[in-house]
């Protein structure tokens, strides 16, 4: 059977990697297969033909159907194989919670010790999923709620593509008829370029068909900046790529983004110059998080839009990177500070004087703690991080807000 046409066939043809084979005796998931790997286990493990992937797919990702019994297209012989050496397992939805803007968090959970949070946000005329890539992050952002947690591990695709299918089932999405959700970031909890294969694999099946169907561009990795991985996935993926940067210096990034040490801002940018040089070029987002006092002031908005005007004059293309700011969300025991209404307001004049297209994000969802930056879900710590945050918050006397 050929691969579809157009973007589909696009996102099918760069998944290479099979995921790994289930363990002895367990059977496989089909949630952790994209259309070409789900090829390959209908022809190698089942001995069917490929074309019986394409109906599988789309009775779990169109009709959210789990039971191969339910799948009414495929014979009773192939059901029974199905049975034998598969299943569809869905991620049990813990928990969930609606907030007065329409913002939508649910909690995940992933194993009996851990859960990662995913968010919809609904607005005019589109519907965003924020999805989490691991559980808790390793990179320790300064600002960030997840980091707080510690990290444990990375998400299966089964894991990634599940918070998808829930928050699809639930909204009544149907790809290519009633389209509800229209945009996927992968940007909530985790460094998805930490977690390659099963990231890329689950944004294939974002992008197919026979998946949910979106559009390269309406799926978004953001990077804290892993240099090397930002190559590689210029070389397998179209997606759009959004930086987090939150500060224009070096010596200001790395105090809020250790990674910065490693892959300081020279390296960052030329990363992304390259990224925007592939065909079809495409404008990087760079996410800049508000702080009162620490990267808000108009010596900074006029770095950064130096840094811009940079980009812009590599890539040979007018607004190559976009700035969007976001209001800092404040967490329990956070020592940062949301900048005044006035600052942001200030920052964006200057940045959009200097010729630098810039948007503030609108925050949502802070009554259910589901706005950017704020994820926590449940981590149990493989780093310490957790336990000296609750040193940290026990001096500061906030030993409630730690439990
Ligand atoms: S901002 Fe992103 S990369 Fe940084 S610690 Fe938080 S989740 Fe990890």
């Amino acid at each position: 059977m050929p691969a579809a046409t157009g973007p589909a066939g696009a996102a099918a043809a760069e998944s290479k990697n099979n995921p790994e084979p289930a363990p002895a005796g367990a059977r496989t998931n089909i949630f952790d297969f994209d259309r070409v790997s789900l090829e390959d286990f209908f022809e190698n493990v089942l001995g069917e033909k490929r074309y019986r992937a394409h109906q599988v797919m789309k009775w779990i990702h169109h009709r959210y159907v789990t039971d191969f019994d339910d799948m009414t297209d495929l014979g009773k012989a192939l059901r029974a194989k199905l049975h034998q050496h598969a299943e569809v397992r869905a991620p049990m939805v813990i928990h969930e919670k609606p907030s007065v803007d329409g913002t939508h968090k649910w909690l995940i959970g992933m194993d009996p010790m851990n859960a990662i949070e995913a968010v919809f946000i609904p607005d005019k005329g589109r519907g965003t999923l924020c999805v989490s890539s691991q559980v808790g992050c390793a990179l320790n952002c300064q600002f960030c709620s997840t980091a707080t947690q510690g990290f444990n591990r990375n998400l299966t695709t089964a894991e990634i593509i599940g918070q998808v299918w829930v928050a699809a089932r639930h909204l009544g999405n149907i790809p290519h008829q009633q389209r509800k959700l229209t945009n996927v970031v992968m940007m909530g909890m985790g460094e998805p370029l930490m977690n390659f294969d099963n990231v890329v694999r689950a944004m294939s099946i974002m992008r197919d068909d026979l998946g949910y169907g979106l559009a390269n561009k309406r799926v978004t990795l953001s990077t804290a900046g892993m240099v090397p991985m930002i190559d590689k996935l210029g070389e397998v993926s179209d997606v759009s790529l959004a930086v987090s940067l939150h500060a224009p210096n070096d010596e200001l990034r790395t105090e809020l983004v250790p990674l910065n040490k490693k892959y300081p801002i020279e390296e960052l940018m030329a990363a992304c110059e390259r990224y925007v040089k592939r065909k079809p070029r495409s404008s990087i987002t760079f996410e800049y998080t508000l702080m009162k006092g620490v990267n808000d002031q108009p010596r900074h908005a006029r770095e950064l839009a130096r840094l811009m005007r940079q980009f812009d004059n590599a890539t040979q293309m007018k607004d190559a990177g976009k700035v969007n700011l976001i209001p800092f969300n404040p967490f329990p025991g956070t020592r940062f500070e949301r900048s005044a209404e006035s600052d942001i307001r200030a920052f964006q004049k200057l940045l959009l004087d200097a010729q630098v297209l810039t948007m503030v994000r609108r925050t949502r969802g802070d009554d259910i703690d589901a706005a950017c930056g704020q994820l926590k879900g449940q981590v149990m710590d493989r780093t310490r991080r957790q336990a000296e945050f609750r040193k940290t918050l026990a001096a500061q006397g906030a030993d409630d807000a730690a439990a």
